[in-house]
C-alpha cells in the first residue's frame, strides 16, 4: 500500500506490467519524483474530506499524493488504457473516484455536486489553455487551482502589461484569479522527459473581479481585439473591430486613453475603462 507511485522504478514497473505505451498525443508524461508530487499536493492545502478535482491522473502518481491528504479526490482521465492501471495502483484508497472522460466535455459542476472544490493537476500540455479557460469562464465554485504547466505558460499567466508575453491569457487569469508561480520542475522529473521546463502555478480564485465592468462580454471583446493584432495602435484596433471613426474618437475621449497606444500595454483597469466607454457609446 505504501509504495510511492512517483518513482522511476515503480512507473517503469507499472508500464511494463500493463504493457502501456505512453501516448504523446495525450500529453502523457508521468512524474517520477515523490518530493515533487508531495509539494504539488501541499500547495493545494487540502484537509481530510475536501473535494478536489484532478485532471489526467495518468497512472495515479499525483492522485496518490492527493489521496494521502484524506481529501475526497475525483480524477478525470480520458485514456481508457489507464483505467485498469488506476484500479490497481489506487486500490487501497477509498477516497478516490476515477471518472473516464474528456475534461473538456465533462459537466464539472454536476460532477463535483455543485459544491466548492479545488483543482490540482499536472495538465496535459496540448490543451492547457482551453482547460484553464473553461474552468474559469464557467464560474465553477472553485477556491484554488494548483496546476503544473509549461514554464512559459506559467510566465504568461503572471505577466504584466507591456511585457512581450503579456496577452489575453494573462488578462483572463488575472481577472478571475491571483496567480503565483510556486516552483519550477526540470524535464528529468518525468518519464518520458518532456522537451520543456515545467512550473507549478497556484491560482487563487477571486471572490470579486479586481476591476468592475458594466458588461463583462465587452471587456473580453476589447481584450481579444487588443491582442489579436498586437502591432496595431489601439485606435486602429477599434476600427478593425467595426467601430466607426466618430465612435473611436468618442470612446477614446470618454476613457481618456491615447489612441496611439498599443493594446498590449493596457492594464486591467484600462481595459475596463475602454470597455465601459464602448458600452456607454453604444447606448
Ligand atoms: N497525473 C499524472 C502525473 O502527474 O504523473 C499524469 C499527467 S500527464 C502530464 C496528463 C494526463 O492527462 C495523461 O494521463 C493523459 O492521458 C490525460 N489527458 C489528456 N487529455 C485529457 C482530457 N482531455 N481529459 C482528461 N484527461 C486527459
Amino acid at each position: 500500500k505504501d509504495a510511492n507511485l512517483a518513482t522511476l522504478e515503480v512507473v517503469k514497473y507499472v508500464v511494463k506490467r500493463f504493457g502501456l505505451h505512453m501516448n504523446k498525443r495525450l500529453g502523457q508524461n508521468f512524474l517520477i519524483r515523490p518530493d515533487v508530487v508531495a509539494q504539488i499536493a501541499d500547495t493545494a492545502d487540502l484537509k481530510p474530506g475536501d473535494p478536489v478535482l484532478e485532471i489526467g491522473p495518468g497512472i495515479g502518481t499525483l492522485t496518490q499524493a492527493l489521496a494521502e491528504t484524506g481529501a475526497a479526490v475525483t480524477a478525470v482521465e480520458i485514456d481508457s488504457h489507464l483505467l485498469p492501471v488506476l484500479d490497481k495502483t489506487l486500490e487501497h484508497y477509498d477516497n478516490v473516484r476515477i471518472i473516464h472522460g474528456d475534461i473538456l466535455k465533462t459537466d464539472i459542476a454536476e460532477l463535483m455536486g455543485h459544491k466548492p472544490f479545488k483543482v490540482c493537476a499536472n495538465l496535459p500540455y496540448y490543451i492547457t489553455t482551453p482547460i484553464i479557460m473553461t474552468l474559469l469562464e464557467e464560474r465553477l465554485p472553485m477556491e484554488r487551482l494548483v496546476v503544473m504547466v509549461q514554464k512559459e505558460v506559467a510566465e504568461r499567466m503572471t505577466a504584466s502589461p507591456g511585457s512581450r508575453i503579456y496577452g489575453a491569457l494573462s488578462v483572463a487569469v488575472q481577472y478571475y484569479t491571483q496567480p503565483e508561480i510556486i516552483f519550477e520542475i526540470p524535464p528529468k522529473a518525468f518519464m518520458p522527459a518532456p522537451e520543456v521546463t515545467s512550473a507549478v502555478v497556484c491560482l487563487d480564485v477571486r471572490k470579486e473581479p479586481p476591476v468592475s465592468v458594466m458588461e463583462e462580454k465587452r471587456f473580453f471583446q476589447v481584450v481579444k481585439a487588443a491582442f489579436s493584432q498586437r502591432r496595431k495602435t489601439f485606435a486602429n484596433t477599434l476600427k478593425a473591430a467595426g467601430v466607426s471613426k466618430d465612435g473611436v474618437a468618442a470612446i477614446l475621449a470618454d476613457c481618456g486613453i491615447e489612441g496611439s497606444r498599443r493594446g498590449e500595454t493596457f492594464s486591467l483597469d484600462e481595459f475596463a475603462a475602454i470597455a465601459d466607454a464602448w458600452t456607454r457609446y453604444n447606448k
